[in-house]
C-alpha cells in the first residue's frame, strides 16, 4: 500500500482584460515597417485547495487594461494613442464576475512586471495583497533612469503598500528564510533551482505553483509554473516574449533608435531577455504548454475558448 499523497493541482483559468496593438517593429527583428497586431492582454486566475485544510487560495496573474483609460495618468494616455485599436472591455473584474467571483474573493494579485498594461485597476481589488517581483517596488519610486519610451511610466501610488509584498531578491537566497508547511502559502520562501530552471520559489511548497524569476523584460519581471494535472505544467510567460516566432527562432529581439539617437528596445535588458526566451524554449521542448500574456494565437486557438473563466 502506498501513502504517497495525490499530487495537488492549480485550476488554471485565462481572464480576458482587454487588447491592445503592438507595431511588430518594436518587438521582432526583421520587421515589416507596416504589420501591427491586436493582441491580448491577458490574466490568469489560479485556485489552489488545501485538501488537509479544505481552504482555496485564489490568485489572479495580471490585471490586464485599466478600465476606463481615463483612469490612467496622462503620459500614459499619451501612451496609449500609438496602441490602437486598444478595447479594455471587458476588464478583470468582469471576467471575475462572469465566473461567479467578485475581486473581494482574490487573496492575492501577483504581477508578472509592472507595466501600465498589466496593472489594471488595483484599486478594484480592496481586500487583495499584491506581490511584485524583486527590485519592482524602484520602479514605483521613481528609481528607473535607463528605462526609455512612453511605456514606462510608474504611478508612485499605484500599489497600496501595507498591502503589497516584494519578493526578497535572488541574490540573497538562502534556506534560511522561513518555510511554509506543505499546502500553506509563503512568499517567504527561497529561490532554489526546478529541473532546467535555476531559480524558482515554490509558494504553496507542494509544488503545484512556483514563480520564476524572468529577467530581462522589466526590473521585478516574473512568470508562473503552474502544475494543472499530475503530470501537466502550464508556464505563464508574461512579458517574457511578446511573439511566439520569438520562441522559435524565426525572429530576433528587436532595437530601434529613438528621436535621441538612443537605441532602444522592448526589454530593460535585452541580453537577459534573450536568456530567458531560451530557457523558455527548453521548458517548451519538455513539454511544459507555454502562454504569454499578449498572446493571440493562444486566445485565438479555438481549443482554448473553454479554458476562460465563466
Ligand atoms: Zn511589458
Amino acid at each position: 500500500m502506498s501513502s504517497v499523497k495525490p499530487q495537488r493541482c492549480i485550476q488554471l483559468h485565462a481572464l480576458q482584460a482587454g487588447h491592445l496593438t503592438l507595431p511588430e517593429r518594436f518587438f521582432v527583428h526583421p520587421f515589416s515597417d507596416t504589420a501591427r497586431r491586436t493582441v491580448p492582454s491577458l490574466s490568469f486566475l489560479l485556485q489552489h485547495l488545501d485538501t488537509d485544510s479544505g481552504k482555496t487560495t485564489r490568485i489572479v496573474f495580471d490585471l490586464g487594461l485599466r478600465h476606463p483609460t481615463s483612469n490612467y495618468p496622462v503620459p500614459i494616455q499619451r501612451h496609449i494613442q500609438t496602441r490602437q485599436p486598444l478595447t479594455t472591455e471587458p476588464d478583470v473584474v468582469k471576467s471575475l464576475e462572469e465566473g461567479g467571483l467578485s475581486p473581494s474573493d482574490i487573496d492575492f494579485v501577483i504581477y508578472s512586471h509592472l507595466h501600465w498594461d498589466h496593472v489594471g485597476d488595483p484599486k478594484a481589488f480592496p481586500k487583495s495583497t499584491f506581490v511584485i517581483g524583486p527590485g519592482a517596488t524602484a520602479l514605483l519610486d521613481g528609481d528607473n533612469p535607463t528605462l526609455r519610451g512612453g511605456h514606462s511610466f510608474f504611478e508612485a501610488d499605484l500599489l497600496p503598500r501595507d498591502r503589497t509584498i516584494e519578493l526578497s531578491p535572488v541574490e540573497d537566497s538562502d534556506s534560511t528564510h522561513s518555510t511554509a508547511e506543505g499546502g500553506l502559502i509563503s512568499f517567504h520562501q527561497p529561490w532554489l533551482p526546478h529541473g532546467s530552471v535555476p531559480r524558482t520559489m515554490d509558494i504553496f511548497q507542494d509544488g503545484s505553483l512556483l514563480i520564476v524569476d524572468a529577467p530581462g523584460h522589466l526590473p521585478g519581471h516574473v512568470n508562473l509554473l503552474a502544475r494543472i494535472e499530475p503530470h501537466k505544467y502550464v508556464y505563464l510567460a508574461g512579458d517574457a516574449c511578446h511573439d511566439r516566432r520569438l520562441l522559435t527562432g524565426e525572429r530576433e529581439i528587436s532595437e530601434w533608435l529613438d528621436d535621441h539617437g538612443h537605441i532602444c528596445c522592448i526589454h530593460a535588458n535585452k541580453e537577459d531577455a534573450r536568456r530567458t526566451i531560451e530557457r523558455i524554449r527548453v521548458l517548451e521542448a519538455e513539454g511544459v504548454e507555454i502562454i504569454f500574456a499578449h498572446d493571440v494565437e493562444w486566445e485565438e486557438n479555438p481549443r482554448n475558448s473553454e479554458r476562460f473563466f465563466g
